[in-house]
Parts: structure tokens; C-alpha cells; sequence
């Protein structure tokens, strides 16, 4: 006997979404020099949210201006106790205005409400308080007796984890004392915009956070400013090459959170109820839009068609939906771009001879919407085995013996995250040691927390963020 939901719609009359923006510069919602806007939309109604100020060159560099005398003036002035003060604040904030947040970020991304609420939001201010904690200890943070900031940092940040990305840069850059210029995604600034309120809010000294809303051609703006110290951007690995071209020898350092293709490794003596669950989250968590995912599944062949077919079952009971309602798992597809991504490199996999099965599902007309799909039968050389999809597509591949599990979970231009699942703990360890991949999960997947660098190896990017590494990479000589 199956079970209706009724639909537990969250209101949206907690946010109040202008109608226009500006570029947040100096503490100051600012006009961007020429008239050029776009809008942001609402990806599962299509709806227009509101027009967006274009920041070009020149307003990229009064941004730049405002955080350099910032940084001088006031912020590395400051003792580093007053300056963890603020994070305190501004963590407390978020705190306070969490459904606001949740419900923004759920309207301009697409993402379900039960994960912008429960996932989002709370890590994103948990990262501000764990780094306020640090900003008078950085004597411990590795990078030697006397740690300087480098700066003015330029910081980039994609459309999956808005503000969750946003937390991750900002709050060890304000901690370890240098300011900030941001530039969110050209989809999804909105809770980028109402942060910038945050921090009026705060009474955060004017110009250390500055806001530049744009596409990439701000962001390049931003990363060839001659007064930037340091880089810190997370997107795909196309563009980091670039950004990594663009700053070489220039003195600018660098973190770079790039792409990834997750192995989910299944071994035979795993508990197989719970790594099913587990093989759910690793993929479809955030329509597969994570560079973490777990979007490869390795199975010991011996448990493939039991693995199988279980995980079908589950797959069937995801719903997918209006990602305000508080029972929906599988939100929008973030843009109408992405869409079109994901749909290029799944239908290579059926001219590649895998075999594609997605449970029945109603998708809503308007929106942008692709149904949990998984590939079985994929080999390594196919593209869906190689190619970041980043949407809720798993791939399934198969293995005999442990060392070709390992070799084939290698067999990849990324390095990013890996999951093993296993009853052994000889087995994880041993696993761990062998896979070239930054974040390794065991009997879980898609777990994160402030305390724990993340980061890859390859072409997933260069450095980590989070933990005490992820502060040394803030402060000169910190870079390992
Ligand atoms: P993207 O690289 O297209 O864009 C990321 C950001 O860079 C955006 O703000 C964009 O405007 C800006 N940008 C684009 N071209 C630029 C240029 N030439 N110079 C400077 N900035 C530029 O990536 P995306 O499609 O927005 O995000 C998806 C990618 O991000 C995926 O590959 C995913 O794996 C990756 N990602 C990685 C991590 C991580 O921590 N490793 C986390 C989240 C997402």
C-alpha cells in the first residue's frame, strides 16, 4: 500500500526580494557604472526574481580600492580579537534570519528547502563560527610564530552551494585579517546580496567585504586586477586552468576548488541496506550538482544485481518536485544551460551502449527538471565514466578484486572524493591509502564539517579550505 503526500508547501513571506540590485562596494548598495543588468530566476518556475547590476572592469577596481583601504586603514589594524568578534556576529545573524536564507537560496537555486534548511545554511554559519574561534589563535594555524594576511583577497565562488561557498571563503579570509572581494554566480547571487545586508547589519567596517555581481567576464576582471593578493575560486576545472595561466608569475597566490568524478566503492561484504542510502545521497544530494558527488559507483560484481536492484527500489521513492516543498528530495536543475549539459553527455552514454533506467516520474512543465537516472553496463572508457555531468545521473561500473576497484577509481584526470563501503576496517585503511582522492568517506558519503580540509588532487584543484589548512592557505607562507 502506498501513501499520498499532501503538499507542505514553506512560505515565502519571509523574504523580501527587490526588485533591483546594485553592487554591494564600501558598505554601500552602489550603482554599477553602466546601465547593463541581468536577472536571476527562479529554475523551477522560470519566474524573473530581480534584475542584477553588471559589474565591469572599472567597478571591479572601486570594489578592489574599497577592500585595499579597508585593509590597511582599519582590518589589519585591529586586534585579532576584535576581529573574531564580528564573525561571532555575523554568524549569530545567519543564525537568527536562517529561514530567510533557506528560503532565498531555495527560490535562486532550485535546491530542495529541506536541504538549504537542514544543510546550507546551518554549515554555512557553523564556518563562520569555527573561524571566528581561530582569528586570535593563529600562532597554531601552521604558518609560522608571526602569520600575516595576505591581503585582498579576490574570491569567486559557483551556483550549487551559494552561500555555503560563500562561507567557506569569506569566514577564513576575514578571520586570518584580509578583505574581500566576491563575485557569486551570475545564476544565483541573491543570498550573496542579502550577506552583504548581513554585514551592514553586523556593523562590519565598510569596504571589508565587497559584493561584484557579474559572469565571467567579471570574474576574469577580478582575477587580472594588479592590487588582488590572492585568488580563492571554486568552478570548473576549465576555468581554474585559466585563472591558474592567468596569475602565473604574477606573484598572486592561489587556492583553486575544481571538478571531480567520485568513485563510490562497493565492496561485497558491505551492509547493503545502508550503502544504498548512502549511494542515494552521494548522487542525487543537490541534483548531483556537488563536485564531491559520488557520480561513479563501483560494485564487486558478486553483489551487482542484489546492489541493483535495491537501489532501484529506493530510486523510485525520490521525489522529485516544487523544491519548496518540505517533502520534495530532488529540486530543479539550477539553469537552463545546465539542463542541456546533463542531457548532451547522458544521451552519449546510450550511443555508448550503457543502459540508462530512471523511475517513473512526472516532471512539472515549466522549470528546468532531468528525473534521478542511473547507467549500468558503463565501461571506463565511456564519457559518462570520465566527465563531471554534475546532475543526478550515476554511472555503474563493476570490479573482481580490490585492486581493481582501486585501479579503476584512480582512473580519472580528477581526484576530489571517494567513498568506500565495507565491513572492514583493514579495508578502509587500506582503501584510503591507495585512492588518489582529497576527501575519502567510509560507510558514509557527503559528510562535511568547518574542521575538515577539503580539497583535491589532480585536476580537482590546488590547496585546501577548511580546518587548519584551509586557514594557512589565507596567510602568507601558509601554502603548502
Ligand atoms: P564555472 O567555472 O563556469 O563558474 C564558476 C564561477 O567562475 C562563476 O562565478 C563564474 O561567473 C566565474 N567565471 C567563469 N569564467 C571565468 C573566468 N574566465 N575568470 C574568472 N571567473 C570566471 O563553474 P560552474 O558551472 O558555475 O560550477 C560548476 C563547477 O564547479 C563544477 O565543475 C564543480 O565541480 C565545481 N565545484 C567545485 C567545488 C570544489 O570545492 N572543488 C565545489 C563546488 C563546485
Amino acid at each position: 500500500m502506498t501513501f499520498e503526500y499532501s503538499p507542505a508547501p514553506e512560505s515565502t513571506a519571509i523574504v523580501d526580494i527587490s526588485a533591483q540590485y546594485g553592487l554591494f562596494i564600501n558598505g554601500k548598495f552602489v550603482a554599477a557604472k553602466g546601465s547593463k543588468t541581468f536577472n536571476t530566476i527562479n529554475p523551477a518556475t522560470e519566474k524573473v526574481l530581480s534584475k542584477i547590476a553588471y559589474a565591469q572592469a572599472s567597478d571591479v577596481d572601486k570594489a578592489v580600492v574599497a577592500a585595499r583601504s579597508a585593509y590597511t586603514k582599519v582590518w589589519s589594524k585591529m586586534a585579532p580579537q576584535e576581529r573574531g568578534k564580528y564573525l561571532f556576529r555575523i554568524a549569530r545573524i545567519m543564525q537568527e534570519r536562517a529561514r530567510e536564507f533557506a528560503v532565498l537560496e531555495t527560490m535562486d537555486n532550485g535546491k530542495p528547502i529541506r536541504e538549504t534548511r537542514d544543510i546550507d545554511v546551518p554549515l554555512a554559519a557553523a564556518h563562520f563560527f569555527y573561524h571566528a574561534g581561530w582569528a586570535d589563535k593563529l600562532k597554531y594555524a601552521g604558518a609560522g610564530d608571526n602569520p600575516r594576511p595576505h591581503g585582498v583577497v579576490g574570491q569567486i565562488i559557483p551556483w550549487n552551494f551559494p552561500l555555503l561557498m560563500l562561507a567557506w571563503k569569506v569566514a577564513p579570509a576575514l578571520a586570518t585579517g584580509n578583505t574581500v572581494v566576491l563575485k557569486p554566480a551570475e545564476t544565483t547571487p541573491l543570498t550573496a546580496l542579502l550577506f552583504a545586508e548581513v554585514c551592514q547589519q553586523a556593523g562590519l567596517p565598510t569596504g571589508v567585504v565587497n559584493i561584484v555581481t557579474g559572469d565571467g567576464a567579471t570574474g576574469s576582471a577580478l582575477v587580472n586586477h594588479p592590487d588582488i593578493d590572492k585568488i580563492a575560486f571554486t568552478g570548473s576545472t576549465g576555468v581554474g586552468k585559466g585563472i591558474a595561466r592567468a596569475i602565473a608569475g604574477t606573484g598572486k597566490s592561489a587556492t583553486l576548488e575544481l571538478g571531480g568524478k567520485g568513485a563510490n566503492i562497493v565492496f561485497d561484504d558491505s551492509p547493503i541496506d545502508q550503502t544504498v542510502e548512502g549511494i542515494v545521497s552521494g548522487i542525487f544530494f543537490n541534483q548531483g550538482h556537488v563536485c564531491c558527488a559520488g557520480s561513479r559507483l563501483l560494485v564487486q560484481e558478486n553483489v551487482h544485481d542484489e546492489l541493483i536492484e535495491k537501489l532501484k527500489r529506493r530510486i523510485s521513492q525520490i521525489r522529485v518536485g516544487d523544491p519548496l516543498d518540505k517533502n520534495t528530495d530532488l529540486g530543479a536543475i539550477n539553469s537552463a544551460a545546465q539542463l542541456a549539459r546533463i542531457k548532451e553527455i547522458s544521451s552519449s552514454g546510450d550511443a555508448e551502449g550503457a543502459h540508462r533506467w530512471s523511475p517513473e516520474c512526472t516532471l512539472p512543465e515549466k522549470g528546468f527538471w532531468y528525473p534521478p537516472t542511473i547507467f549500468t553496463g558503463v565501461t571506463q572508457a565511456n564519457r559518462i565514466a570520465q566527465e563531471e555531468i554534475f546532475g543526478p545521473v550515476l554511472s555503474v561500473l563493476t570490479f573482481r578484486t580490490p585492486q581493481e576497484a582501486i585501479d579503476k577509481a584512480n582512473n580519472t584526470p580528477y581526484g576530489l572524493s571517494a567513498g568506500v563501503w565495507t565491513e572492514k576496517g583493514s579495508r578502509i585503511l587500506w582503501a584510503a591509502k591507495q585512492l588518489k582522492a582529497g576527501v575519502i568517506w567510509a560507510n558514509t558519503f557527503n559528510k562535511f564539517d568547518p574542521a575538515s580540509p577539503f580539497g583535491g588532487y589532480k585536476e580537482s584543484g590546488w590547496g585546501r579550505e577548511g580546518g587548519r589548512h584551509g586557514l594557512a592557505a589565507y596567510l602568507k607562507g601558509g601554502e603548502k
